[in-house]
Protein backbone atom coordinates (compact mmCIF):
# COMPACT_ATOMS: atom_id res chain seq x y z
CA UNK A 1 0.00 0.00 0.00
CA UNK A 2 1.52 3.49 -0.95
CA UNK A 3 1.33 5.52 2.35
CA UNK A 4 0.25 9.04 1.49
CA UNK A 5 2.93 11.05 3.08
CA UNK A 6 2.75 13.93 5.51
CA UNK A 7 5.23 16.34 4.28
CA UNK A 8 8.92 15.41 5.54
CA UNK A 9 8.99 12.84 8.49
CA UNK A 10 9.75 15.09 11.54
CA UNK A 11 7.34 17.14 10.77
CA UNK A 12 5.10 13.92 10.85
CA UNK A 13 6.55 13.53 13.72
CA UNK A 14 5.18 17.01 15.00
CA UNK A 15 1.59 15.72 13.24
CA UNK A 16 1.77 13.17 15.66
CA UNK A 17 2.26 14.70 19.19
CA UNK A 18 -0.19 17.28 18.27
CA UNK A 19 -2.64 14.68 17.56
CA UNK A 20 -2.01 12.65 20.53
CA UNK A 21 -2.22 15.67 22.58
CA UNK A 22 -5.26 16.94 21.07
CA UNK A 23 -7.05 13.84 20.86
CA UNK A 24 -6.47 12.41 24.33
CA UNK A 25 -3.84 9.54 23.56
CA UNK A 26 -0.78 10.95 25.31
CA UNK A 27 -0.47 14.05 27.15
CA UNK A 28 3.15 15.37 28.62
CA UNK A 29 3.64 14.04 32.19
CA UNK A 30 2.74 16.86 35.26
CA UNK A 31 2.28 19.41 32.72
CA UNK A 32 0.54 22.16 34.96
CA UNK A 33 3.78 22.40 36.79
CA UNK A 34 5.77 22.89 33.85
CA UNK A 35 6.08 18.97 33.00
CA UNK A 36 9.06 16.52 33.92
CA UNK A 37 11.39 15.49 31.01
CA UNK A 38 11.16 11.76 30.03
CA UNK A 39 7.84 11.19 31.44
CA UNK A 40 4.15 11.37 30.00
CA UNK A 41 0.34 9.51 30.68
CA UNK A 42 -1.18 7.86 28.11
CA UNK A 43 -5.13 9.73 27.86
CA UNK A 44 -8.33 7.82 27.69
CA UNK A 45 -7.43 6.56 24.03
CA UNK A 46 -3.47 6.21 24.70
CA UNK A 47 -4.79 3.64 27.55
CA UNK A 48 -7.10 1.76 25.45
CA UNK A 49 -4.59 1.80 22.69
CA UNK A 50 -2.40 0.83 24.63
CA UNK A 51 -4.12 -2.06 26.45
CA UNK A 52 -5.43 -3.51 23.11
CA UNK A 53 -1.78 -3.58 22.12
CA UNK A 54 -0.79 -5.28 25.00
CA UNK A 55 -3.88 -7.74 24.84
CA UNK A 56 -2.45 -8.66 21.39
CA UNK A 57 0.89 -9.36 22.68
CA UNK A 58 0.01 -10.97 25.94
CA UNK A 59 -2.66 -13.11 23.73
CA UNK A 60 -0.40 -14.56 21.26
CA UNK A 61 2.31 -15.59 23.70
CA UNK A 62 0.64 -17.14 26.54
CA UNK A 63 -2.40 -18.60 24.34
CA UNK A 64 -1.07 -19.74 20.58
CA UNK A 65 2.26 -21.20 22.59
CA UNK A 66 1.05 -24.12 24.67
CA UNK A 67 4.73 -23.79 26.64
CA UNK A 68 4.76 -19.78 27.62
CA UNK A 69 3.45 -18.52 31.16
CA UNK A 70 3.22 -14.95 32.15
CA UNK A 71 4.59 -13.10 35.59
CA UNK A 72 3.93 -9.74 37.13
CA UNK A 73 7.69 -9.31 38.88
CA UNK A 74 7.55 -6.32 41.71
CA UNK A 75 9.29 -2.82 40.60
CA UNK A 76 11.98 -3.16 43.06
CA UNK A 77 13.67 -6.11 43.92
CA UNK A 78 17.05 -6.84 46.35
CA UNK A 79 19.39 -4.46 45.22
CA UNK A 80 22.05 -7.36 44.74
CA UNK A 81 20.16 -8.18 41.79
CA UNK A 82 21.69 -4.82 39.55
CA UNK A 83 25.09 -6.21 40.76
CA UNK A 84 24.44 -9.68 39.52
CA UNK A 85 23.09 -7.84 36.16
CA UNK A 86 26.18 -5.85 35.65
CA UNK A 87 24.09 -3.11 35.94
CA UNK A 88 25.83 -0.63 39.22
CA UNK A 89 29.25 -2.02 37.83
CA UNK A 90 28.89 1.43 35.88
CA UNK A 91 28.68 3.54 39.09
CA UNK A 92 32.46 3.78 38.95
CA UNK A 93 32.80 4.61 35.09
CA UNK A 94 32.91 7.70 33.76
CA UNK A 95 31.00 7.43 30.62
CA UNK A 96 30.10 9.51 27.77
CA UNK A 97 27.12 9.39 25.67
CA UNK A 98 26.68 9.58 21.84
CA UNK A 99 23.89 12.33 21.52
CA UNK A 100 22.59 11.02 17.74
CA UNK A 101 22.89 7.06 18.14
CA UNK A 102 22.60 7.03 22.19
CA UNK A 103 25.38 4.19 22.43
CA UNK A 104 27.28 5.00 25.85
CA UNK A 105 31.13 4.63 25.75
CA UNK A 106 33.70 4.36 28.94
CA UNK A 107 35.26 8.09 28.90
CA UNK A 108 38.64 6.54 28.79
CA UNK A 109 38.48 4.08 25.73
CA UNK A 110 37.37 7.27 23.12
CA UNK A 111 39.11 9.66 21.80
CA UNK A 112 36.76 12.47 20.74
CA UNK A 113 35.16 11.20 17.77
CA UNK A 114 32.22 8.87 18.65
CA UNK A 115 33.49 5.38 16.66
CA UNK A 116 29.21 4.64 15.88
CA UNK A 117 27.78 6.74 14.20
CA UNK A 118 29.88 10.34 14.39
CA UNK A 119 27.81 12.24 16.75
CA UNK A 120 28.82 14.46 19.21
CA UNK A 121 29.38 13.10 22.71
CA UNK A 122 28.04 14.40 25.76
CA UNK A 123 30.84 15.18 28.71
CA UNK A 124 32.37 12.30 30.65
CA UNK A 125 29.91 11.46 33.56
CA UNK A 126 29.89 9.20 36.47
CA UNK A 127 26.59 8.06 36.33
CA UNK A 128 23.95 5.00 36.38
CA UNK A 129 21.14 4.78 34.48
CA UNK A 130 19.11 3.32 36.94
CA UNK A 131 16.99 4.91 38.97
CA UNK A 132 17.55 4.63 42.62
CA UNK A 133 15.05 4.90 45.52
CA UNK A 134 15.35 4.62 49.30
CA UNK A 135 13.11 2.16 51.57
CA UNK A 136 12.01 2.66 54.93
CA UNK A 137 10.19 5.37 57.29
CA UNK A 138 13.02 6.16 60.03
CA UNK A 139 15.20 8.62 57.97
CA UNK A 140 18.90 6.90 59.62
CA UNK A 141 17.45 3.50 58.67
CA UNK A 142 16.73 3.87 54.98
CA UNK A 143 17.97 0.85 52.77
CA UNK A 144 18.71 2.12 49.27
CA UNK A 145 17.30 0.15 46.06
CA UNK A 146 16.81 0.99 42.70
CA UNK A 147 13.49 0.64 40.65
CA UNK A 148 14.08 -1.81 37.78
CA UNK A 149 16.27 -0.87 34.99
CA UNK A 150 14.85 -4.03 32.80
CA UNK A 151 11.96 -5.62 33.22
CA UNK A 152 13.63 -8.69 32.38
CA UNK A 153 15.44 -9.15 35.65
CA UNK A 154 12.29 -10.78 37.72
CA UNK A 155 11.65 -13.52 34.93
CA UNK A 156 15.34 -14.69 35.96
CA UNK A 157 14.31 -14.55 39.31
CA UNK A 158 11.64 -16.44 39.37
CA UNK A 159 12.47 -19.00 37.04
CA UNK A 160 12.97 -21.82 39.17
CA UNK A 161 9.56 -21.06 41.25
CA UNK A 162 7.83 -21.22 38.07
CA UNK A 163 9.32 -24.26 37.20
CA UNK A 164 8.04 -25.52 40.68
CA UNK A 165 4.39 -24.74 40.14
CA UNK A 166 4.01 -25.41 36.39
CA UNK A 167 4.97 -28.37 34.29
CA UNK A 168 7.13 -26.46 32.26
CA UNK A 169 9.69 -29.37 30.47
CA UNK A 170 12.47 -27.37 28.67
CA UNK A 171 12.19 -25.58 25.77
CA UNK A 172 9.84 -23.09 27.76
CA UNK A 173 8.75 -19.62 28.10
CA UNK A 174 8.30 -16.92 30.92
CA UNK A 175 7.16 -13.29 29.61
CA UNK A 176 5.96 -10.33 31.25
CA UNK A 177 4.92 -6.89 30.57
CA UNK A 178 6.16 -3.87 32.33
CA UNK A 179 7.37 -0.71 33.44
CA UNK A 180 11.36 -0.06 33.53
CA UNK A 181 13.12 3.01 34.28
CA UNK A 182 16.50 4.50 33.50
CA UNK A 183 17.80 7.58 33.80
CA UNK A 184 18.35 8.44 30.35
CA UNK A 185 21.24 10.53 29.95
CA UNK A 186 18.79 12.60 26.88
CA UNK A 187 15.37 11.93 27.65
CA UNK A 188 13.43 13.32 24.15
CA UNK A 189 11.91 12.25 20.94
CA UNK A 190 8.16 12.32 22.55
CA UNK A 191 7.85 8.48 23.43
CA UNK A 192 10.68 7.21 22.17
CA UNK A 193 13.35 7.55 25.13
CA UNK A 194 11.78 8.21 27.93
CA UNK A 195 12.71 7.42 31.87
CA UNK A 196 9.40 5.12 32.69
CA UNK A 197 8.63 3.36 29.95
CA UNK A 198 6.93 -0.14 29.39
CA UNK A 199 8.66 -3.07 27.97
CA UNK A 200 7.14 -6.39 26.69
CA UNK A 201 9.63 -9.36 27.00
CA UNK A 202 10.08 -13.15 26.31
CA UNK A 203 12.60 -15.32 28.10
CA UNK A 204 12.94 -18.56 26.68
CA UNK A 205 14.80 -21.12 28.12
CA UNK A 206 16.13 -24.05 26.12
CA UNK A 207 19.43 -26.65 25.40
CA UNK A 208 22.54 -25.19 24.76
CA UNK A 209 23.13 -26.73 21.75
CA UNK A 210 19.34 -25.70 20.56
CA UNK A 211 20.06 -22.08 20.76
CA UNK A 212 20.68 -21.49 16.98
CA UNK A 213 17.46 -23.07 16.48
CA UNK A 214 15.55 -21.35 18.65
CA UNK A 215 17.22 -17.68 18.02
CA UNK A 216 16.28 -17.82 14.36
CA UNK A 217 12.60 -19.27 15.36
CA UNK A 218 11.78 -16.38 17.61
CA UNK A 219 13.72 -13.75 15.08
CA UNK A 220 10.74 -14.73 12.41
CA UNK A 221 8.34 -15.27 14.93
CA UNK A 222 8.04 -11.52 16.40
CA UNK A 223 9.10 -10.00 12.94
CA UNK A 224 5.62 -12.09 12.05
CA UNK A 225 3.86 -10.75 14.43
CA UNK A 226 4.81 -7.36 14.03
CA UNK A 227 4.35 -7.22 10.62
CA UNK A 228 0.70 -8.32 11.40
CA UNK A 229 -0.27 -5.47 13.20
CA UNK A 230 1.46 -3.23 11.53
CA UNK A 231 -0.26 -0.92 8.37
CA UNK A 232 2.73 -0.92 6.66
CA UNK A 233 4.49 -4.41 7.51
CA UNK A 234 7.23 -3.21 4.47
CA UNK A 235 8.52 -0.38 7.43
CA UNK A 236 10.00 -3.32 9.09
CA UNK A 237 12.97 -4.67 8.89
CA UNK A 238 16.30 -6.13 10.87
CA UNK A 239 19.03 -4.56 12.14
CA UNK A 240 21.82 -6.85 12.94
CA UNK A 241 24.68 -5.90 15.56
CA UNK A 242 28.34 -5.45 15.01
CA UNK A 243 29.25 -4.84 18.80
CA UNK A 244 28.00 -8.56 20.75
CA UNK A 245 27.95 -8.81 24.51
CA UNK A 246 30.71 -11.27 25.71
CA UNK A 247 27.77 -14.11 25.80
CA UNK A 248 26.18 -13.20 22.64
CA UNK A 249 26.79 -15.07 19.55
CA UNK A 250 24.69 -12.56 17.73
CA UNK A 251 22.01 -10.06 18.33
CA UNK A 252 19.17 -8.42 15.98
CA UNK A 253 16.98 -5.48 16.60
CA UNK A 254 13.47 -5.28 15.19
CA UNK A 255 12.96 -1.62 13.66
CA UNK A 256 10.68 0.41 12.27
CA UNK A 257 12.99 1.56 9.29
CA UNK A 258 10.51 4.95 8.57
CA UNK A 259 10.92 6.29 11.70
CA UNK A 260 11.69 9.92 11.87
CA UNK A 261 13.67 9.13 15.21
CA UNK A 262 15.63 6.79 16.39
CA UNK A 263 14.40 3.20 14.72
CA UNK A 264 14.56 0.20 17.64
CA UNK A 265 11.41 -1.63 18.89
CA UNK A 266 12.31 -4.70 19.97
CA UNK A 267 15.95 -6.69 20.52
CA UNK A 268 16.30 -10.33 19.62
CA UNK A 269 19.07 -11.72 22.14
CA UNK A 270 21.11 -14.49 22.66
CA UNK A 271 21.88 -14.26 26.71
CA UNK A 272 23.34 -18.09 26.99
CA UNK A 273 23.59 -18.73 30.53
CA UNK A 274 24.83 -15.35 31.40
CA UNK A 275 22.04 -14.09 33.00
CA UNK A 276 21.16 -17.61 35.64
CA UNK A 277 24.68 -18.40 35.94
CA UNK A 278 25.23 -14.86 37.61
CA UNK A 279 21.81 -14.86 39.99
CA UNK A 280 23.24 -18.72 40.81
CA UNK A 281 26.70 -17.06 42.13
CA UNK A 282 25.45 -14.05 43.75
CA UNK A 283 22.40 -15.21 45.33
CA UNK A 284 24.75 -19.08 45.81
CA UNK A 285 20.90 -20.77 44.79
CA UNK A 286 21.03 -23.76 42.57
CA UNK A 287 19.59 -22.53 39.25
CA UNK A 288 20.11 -25.48 36.86
CA UNK A 289 17.44 -27.41 35.34
CA UNK A 290 17.25 -30.85 35.88
CA UNK A 291 15.76 -33.03 32.53
CA UNK A 292 14.21 -36.12 34.20
CA UNK A 293 13.91 -37.86 31.47
CA UNK A 294 17.28 -38.36 31.23
CA UNK A 295 18.74 -37.34 34.23
CA UNK A 296 21.03 -34.60 32.83
CA UNK A 297 21.18 -31.20 34.66
CA UNK A 298 22.00 -27.60 33.20
CA UNK A 299 22.05 -24.70 33.32
CA UNK A 300 19.39 -23.74 30.32
CA UNK A 301 20.11 -21.08 27.61
CA UNK A 302 18.27 -18.17 26.79
CA UNK A 303 16.41 -16.54 24.09
CA UNK A 304 15.56 -13.12 24.55
CA UNK A 305 12.76 -10.95 23.15
CA UNK A 306 12.70 -7.50 24.40
CA UNK A 307 10.59 -5.07 23.00
CA UNK A 308 9.31 -1.43 23.67
CA UNK A 309 5.96 -1.05 24.42
CA UNK A 310 5.47 2.47 23.91
CA UNK A 311 8.01 2.51 20.74
CA UNK A 312 5.35 -0.07 19.30
CA UNK A 313 2.76 2.67 20.57
CA UNK A 314 4.59 5.18 19.14
CA UNK A 315 5.39 3.38 15.35
CA UNK A 316 2.30 2.04 15.01
CA UNK A 317 0.70 5.57 15.31
CA UNK A 318 3.37 7.02 12.79
CA UNK A 319 2.74 4.10 10.29
CA UNK A 320 -0.76 4.79 10.23
CA UNK A 321 -1.68 8.43 10.15
CA UNK A 322 -2.22 9.60 6.99
CA UNK A 323 -3.66 12.74 5.21
CA UNK A 324 -5.75 12.66 2.17
CA UNK A 325 -8.51 13.62 0.11
CA UNK A 326 -12.15 12.86 0.35
CA UNK A 327 -13.65 12.66 -3.00
CA UNK A 328 -17.31 12.60 -2.14
CA UNK A 329 -16.68 16.12 -0.14
CA UNK A 330 -15.34 18.03 -2.83
CA UNK A 331 -11.31 16.81 -2.43
CA UNK A 332 -11.43 18.07 1.29
CA UNK A 333 -8.95 16.29 3.35
CA UNK A 334 -8.98 14.20 5.87
CA UNK A 335 -6.58 12.89 8.62
CA UNK A 336 -6.96 9.37 9.04
CA UNK A 337 -5.10 6.51 11.38
CA UNK A 338 -5.21 3.72 9.13
CA UNK A 339 -4.57 1.48 12.50
CA UNK A 340 -5.46 -2.14 12.50
CA UNK A 341 -9.30 -2.48 14.11
CA UNK A 342 -7.88 -4.56 17.02
CA UNK A 343 -5.69 -2.07 18.06
CA UNK A 344 -8.21 1.04 17.20
CA UNK A 345 -9.36 2.41 20.64
CA UNK A 346 -12.57 2.35 19.60
CA UNK A 347 -14.28 -0.15 17.21
CA UNK A 348 -17.22 1.43 16.29
CA UNK A 349 -18.94 5.14 16.53
CA UNK A 350 -23.23 5.35 16.77
CA UNK A 351 -25.29 8.52 15.62
CA UNK A 352 -28.11 10.16 15.43
CA UNK A 353 -28.22 12.04 11.71
CA UNK A 354 -29.69 14.96 13.25
CA UNK A 355 -29.63 15.42 17.25
CA UNK A 356 -32.50 17.28 17.51
CA UNK A 357 -34.83 14.26 16.30
CA UNK A 358 -35.82 12.34 19.18
CA UNK A 359 -37.14 9.71 17.33
CA UNK A 360 -33.77 9.13 15.60
CA UNK A 361 -31.78 10.17 19.25
CA UNK A 362 -33.93 7.30 20.88
CA UNK A 363 -33.11 4.20 18.29
CA UNK A 364 -29.13 5.19 18.00
CA UNK A 365 -29.36 5.19 21.77
CA UNK A 366 -31.00 1.71 21.92
CA UNK A 367 -27.96 0.53 19.04
CA UNK A 368 -24.99 2.09 20.98
CA UNK A 369 -26.31 0.62 24.40
CA UNK A 370 -26.77 -2.90 22.77
CA UNK A 371 -23.24 -2.13 20.89
CA UNK A 372 -20.82 -1.04 23.62
CA UNK A 373 -21.31 -4.09 25.55
CA UNK A 374 -19.65 -6.41 23.42
CA UNK A 375 -17.16 -2.90 21.46
CA UNK A 376 -15.58 -0.12 22.72
CA UNK A 377 -18.27 2.40 21.22
CA UNK A 378 -18.13 5.54 21.45
CA UNK A 379 -21.01 8.13 20.83
CA UNK A 380 -21.48 11.38 18.76
CA UNK A 381 -24.49 13.56 18.45
CA UNK A 382 -22.57 16.89 17.88
CA UNK A 383 -22.13 18.90 14.60
CA UNK A 384 -22.89 17.78 11.11
CA UNK A 385 -22.13 13.95 10.61
CA UNK A 386 -19.49 15.00 8.33
CA UNK A 387 -17.38 16.39 11.03
CA UNK A 388 -18.32 13.46 13.20
CA UNK A 389 -16.65 11.08 10.55
CA UNK A 390 -13.66 13.15 10.44
CA UNK A 391 -13.02 12.93 13.92
CA UNK A 392 -13.57 9.81 14.39
CA UNK A 393 -11.04 9.01 11.10
CA UNK A 394 -8.16 11.17 12.83
CA UNK A 395 -8.49 8.39 15.73
CA UNK A 396 -8.51 5.33 13.83
CA UNK A 397 -12.44 4.23 14.52
CA UNK A 398 -12.93 1.55 11.91
CA UNK A 399 -16.51 1.63 11.20
CA UNK A 400 -19.42 4.54 12.11
CA UNK A 401 -23.30 3.84 12.27
CA UNK A 402 -25.71 6.17 11.96
CA UNK A 403 -29.65 6.15 11.66
CA UNK A 404 -31.56 8.36 9.59
CA UNK A 405 -35.07 8.73 8.75
CA UNK A 406 -35.18 5.36 6.54
CA UNK A 407 -33.94 3.54 9.72
CA UNK A 408 -37.17 4.39 11.56
CA UNK A 409 -39.07 2.56 8.44
CA UNK A 410 -36.66 -0.16 7.24
CA UNK A 411 -34.29 -1.32 10.46
CA UNK A 412 -31.37 -0.75 8.81
CA UNK A 413 -28.67 1.53 9.37
CA UNK A 414 -25.32 3.01 7.42
CA UNK A 415 -22.21 1.44 8.19
CA UNK A 416 -19.19 3.83 7.13
CA UNK A 417 -16.34 2.48 6.72
CA UNK A 418 -12.63 4.11 7.60
CA UNK A 419 -10.43 3.07 4.99
CA UNK A 420 -13.06 3.22 1.89
CA UNK A 421 -15.42 5.40 3.44
CA UNK A 422 -17.37 3.00 1.57
CA UNK A 423 -21.42 2.86 3.30
CA UNK A 424 -23.50 -0.22 3.61
CA UNK A 425 -27.04 -0.36 5.21
CA UNK A 426 -26.98 -3.21 7.55
CA UNK A 427 -30.17 -4.69 9.12
CA UNK A 428 -29.97 -3.41 12.90
CA UNK A 429 -30.63 -6.89 14.03
CA UNK A 430 -27.56 -8.25 12.32
CA UNK A 431 -25.69 -4.90 13.22
CA UNK A 432 -23.11 -7.10 16.03
CA UNK A 433 -22.28 -9.85 13.83
CA UNK A 434 -21.82 -7.42 11.15
CA UNK A 435 -19.34 -5.37 12.89
CA UNK A 436 -17.71 -8.52 14.46
CA UNK A 437 -17.28 -10.23 11.05
CA UNK A 438 -14.99 -7.22 9.51
CA UNK A 439 -13.53 -6.65 12.52
CA UNK A 440 -11.99 -10.59 12.21
P1 LIG B 1 18.51 2.02 23.22
O1 LIG B 1 19.75 1.49 22.49
O2 LIG B 1 17.56 2.73 22.31
O3 LIG B 1 18.85 2.80 24.46
P2 LIG B 1 18.43 -0.50 24.48
O4 LIG B 1 19.16 -1.35 23.47
O5 LIG B 1 19.14 -0.03 25.69
O6 LIG B 1 17.72 0.74 23.74
P3 LIG B 1 16.98 -2.67 25.66
O7 LIG B 1 17.68 -2.57 26.96
O8 LIG B 1 17.34 -3.80 24.75
O9 LIG B 1 17.10 -1.26 24.89
O10 LIG B 1 15.41 -2.64 25.93
C1 LIG B 1 14.47 -3.32 25.13
C2 LIG B 1 13.51 -2.36 24.49
O11 LIG B 1 12.99 -1.42 25.45
C3 LIG B 1 14.09 -1.48 23.40
O12 LIG B 1 14.16 -2.18 22.17
C4 LIG B 1 13.11 -0.34 23.35
O13 LIG B 1 11.99 -0.66 22.54
C5 LIG B 1 12.66 -0.20 24.79
N1 LIG B 1 13.34 0.93 25.43
C6 LIG B 1 14.60 0.95 25.91
N2 LIG B 1 14.89 2.16 26.45
C7 LIG B 1 13.77 2.91 26.31
C8 LIG B 1 13.43 4.25 26.69
N3 LIG B 1 14.29 5.03 27.33
N4 LIG B 1 12.19 4.70 26.39
C9 LIG B 1 11.30 3.91 25.74
N5 LIG B 1 11.56 2.64 25.38
C10 LIG B 1 12.78 2.14 25.65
Amino acid sequence: MAKPKAENKSDLMEKIVSLCKRRGFVFPGSEIYGGLQGFYDFGPLGVEMKNNLKRLWWDWMTREHDNIVGIDGAIITNPKVWEASGHLKNFVDPLVECKKCHHRFKADDINAECPDCGGNLTEPKVFNILVPTQLGVIEEEKTSAYLRGEACQTIYLDYKSVLDTTRLKIPFGICQIGKAFRNEVTPGNFLFRQREFEQWDLQWFCRPEEMEKWFEYWKSERMAWYKSIFTHPENLGFYQHEKLAHYAKKAFDIEYTASPVGKEMEGIHWRGDWDLSRHAEFSGQDLSYADLETGEKFIPNIVETSGGVDRAFLFLLLDAYCEEKDPAKDGASRVVLKLNPKIAPYKIAVFPLLANKPELVKMAKDIYDSLKTQFMAAWDDRGNIGKRYYAQDEIGTPFCVTVDFDSLEDKKVTVRERDSMKQERVEINELAEYIKKQLN
